[in-house]
């Protein structure tokens, strides 16, 4: 009989409010430029065309109020954004339509950015992993079941306060890809399983966080994330 050489990590899970259950994390998938107003502000083109997708690691989901500086950055940025949790597989390609039905919660997290490495891997097209997904990259709320709340609506707010000053505010109808479109194209390139979760994009505003640094970010009617950088 075979043996593990280790015991296995334990997946992350991210608490639903309100409920006696947990999300166990199977893949984090982030969409990039998804606010016309943020790609501008980045330089990028604004574009309907093609998502730009990248991914974190799993256990880069953070549930601690208290965030640790990342290493090897001086230019750590936020990044408010919806969180998609799905709750079933997709027996493959979605046809328009069909992504929704896949979707269980949804929740509030930060995409941080290691935005000097970022800039740096764009200048010399390399890849954005060491800027994006880092460990704690994915500081997340509890979830909301949709059982509780349904779905957000084009009207919900979004937005990120730093020491109680507001950086960036949106609503869900400024994404330039919803929900559907994102999890149609995913459908495409990966095999999307109950556990996913997908950051949806972030509007403008992005600016650094410093040590010391207070965050609450909040999309309405769903839920709220707080903390401080240690
Ligand atoms: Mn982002």
């Amino acid at each position: 009989m075979r043996a593990d050489l280790f015991p296995a990590p334990p997946v992350p899970r991210v608490p639903f409010a309100g409920r006696d259950q947990d999300f166990p994390v199977h893949r984090i998938y982030c969409v990039g430029r998804n606010f016309a107003d943020h790609a501008k502000e980045m330089g990028a083109p604004v574009e309907r065309g093609t998502p730009t997708i990248f991914m974190k690691p799993a256990d880069a989901v953070h549930l601690h109020p208290r965030l640790p500086y990342p290493s090897g950055t001086t230019d750590l940025h936020h990044e408010v954004e919806m969180v998609v949790a799905l709750g079933r597989d997709a027996d493959g390609p979605l046809a328009p339509g069909e992504g929704l039905a896949l979707v269980c919660a949804y929740g509030v997290g930060l995409d941080l950015t290691r935005r000097d490495l970022q800039a740096i891997a764009k200048d010399k097209r390399l890849p954005w992993d060491v800027s994006k997904g880092f460990d704690a990259s994915a500081p997340l709320s509890a979830l909301r079941h949709v059982d509780d709340i349904g779905h957000p609506s084009a009207a919900a707010a979004l937005w990120l306060e730093i020491n109680g000053e507001r950086r960036q505010a949106s609503t869900l109808g400024e994404m330039i890809f919803g929900v559907d479109d994102i999890l149609v194209h995913l459908s495409t390139l990966f095999r999307l399983r109950a556990g996913d979760l997908v950051f949806m994009g972030t509007p403008a505003g992005v600016a650094a966080l410093q040590r010391g640094d207070r965050y609450r970010a909040v999309l309405e009617g769903v839920a709220e994330l707080s903390g401080e950088v240690a």
